[in-house]
């Protein structure tokens, strides 16, 4: 039976991408050896992580703006540190949209005042606060594109002259935003990029020329890894080609635009349904509501094994709601195709229909 998987990630990738990385395990481009057992010093990996780095910024339409991209490990969670880490001197803004949000604040507070500007904490992080003031004298703002844990995401984003970090994790190239607004943008590959263990950064140099700071550990400095071409230490080999395969695929599909058409329909189609359908409810602020990750319930949670009997029939996979929320969670990366969520939404009616 065909596996539709909704999982928040590590996720859904591209079959094709799947195949050619299987492929690359035994033999990678007639080489006679494993990607896994190269060099990362061999001129093939040299050229697997130029490319990487080249078309991250090539598909983002950062080509001749002055970005560098970088394929770094720690996960989304080490860039927490790492930023404030880099460029927190006087004092830094957060916006508080979600956990990961506020996992970055407490990272922060590490290394000098962090001045919260706005949280929907109050509210279980359902909405997007848009009433906020971004201190002119913040070395930075931080914020998350996408909340993946709650479903909502920006849709726009502050107009300053306070450089713009953001964490992109769950929705990098699923929609079209000007990425030139931002001087630092980090994305955890498992969302909708690659596998996890790689980490895709791109950062703007006169930024990077803006930190002053001495005394950052290499291995914690961008200055270091943009100096050494992401190659400091031995890169995660396998996680990085692998998502130059889904960046090669998302290119020959008519990159992010295409995605973003794509991604609109599928959430458009499940959130008809979820609005729709008697026996259901969405959890977050309609206008905010995230196209990756669609979070719902069912009103009366004593029927929540049926449906969840129901679901798994027909060949439903990760539906779940994030472990500190409950629910349900169906997350539709650019991998995913509309034919999985038309499934899904065909239980949801058949669910109805045996009530
Ligand atoms: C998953 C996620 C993270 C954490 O990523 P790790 O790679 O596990 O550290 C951070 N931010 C967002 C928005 C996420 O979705």
């Amino acid at each position: 039976m065909k596996i539709h998987n909704f999982s928040a990630g590590p996720c859904i990738l591209p079959q094709e991408v799947f195949q050619k990385s299987a492929a690359a395990i035994l033999d990678l481009n007639g080489t006679g050896l494993s990607i896994l057992e190269i060099s990362h010093r061999s001129p093939d990996f040299v050229a697997i992580m130029e490319e990487s780095r080249s078309l991250a910024i090539e598909l983002l339409d950062l080509e001749g703006k002055g970005y560098h991209a970088l394929f770094l490990q720690g996960g989304a969670s080490m860039e927490f540190l790492r930023v404030p880490y880099n460029f927190l001197s006087r004092k830094s803004a957060y916006l508080d949209t979600g956990t990961w949000a506020d996992l970055a604040i407490k990272e922060a507070n590490r290394f000098g005042e962090t001045d919260t500007v706005a949280s929907s904490k109050d509210q279980k992080y359902t909405y997007i606060p848009t009433d906020f003031t971004i201190p002119a004298d913040a070395d930075y703002f931080h914020c998350t594109s996408n909340n993946t844990i709650f479903g909502t995401q920006m849709k726009t984003f502050p107009i300053t002259d306070v450089p713009m970090v953001c964490d992109m994790s769950s929705d990098i190239f699923s929609r079209k935003i000007d990425f030139s607004q931002f001087d630092l943008i980090y994305a955890g590959a498992q969302k909708n990029l690659g596998p996890a263990g790689v980490t895709l950064v791109v950062i703007k140099d006169s930024f990077l020329k803006m930190t002053s700071k001495t005394d950052i550990p290499p291995i914690m400095d961008y200055r270091k890894h943009v100096e050494k071409e992401s190659m400091y230490n031995t890169p995660a080999v396998f996680a990085v080609y692998t998502s130059l395969l889904t960046m090669k695929w998302l290119k020959a599909n008519g990159g992010i635009l295409a995605m973003e058409q794509i991604n609109n329909a599928k959430a458009e189609l499940l959130y008809n349904e979820i609005d729709r359908n008697p026996f259901f409810s969405g959890t977050s602020n309609i206008p905010d509501r995230s196209a990756m990750n669609a979070t719902f319930v069912l009103n009366d949670v004593a029927m929540t094994q049926d449906f969840d009997l129901m679901w798994k029939a027909a060949g439903i996979s990760g539906l779940v709601g994030h472990r500190s929320v409950g629910g349900y969670r169906a997350s539709m990366y650019n991998a995913m195709p509309l034919e999985s969520v038309q499934i899904l939404v065909d239980v949801m009616k058949e669910f109805e229909l045996k009530r």
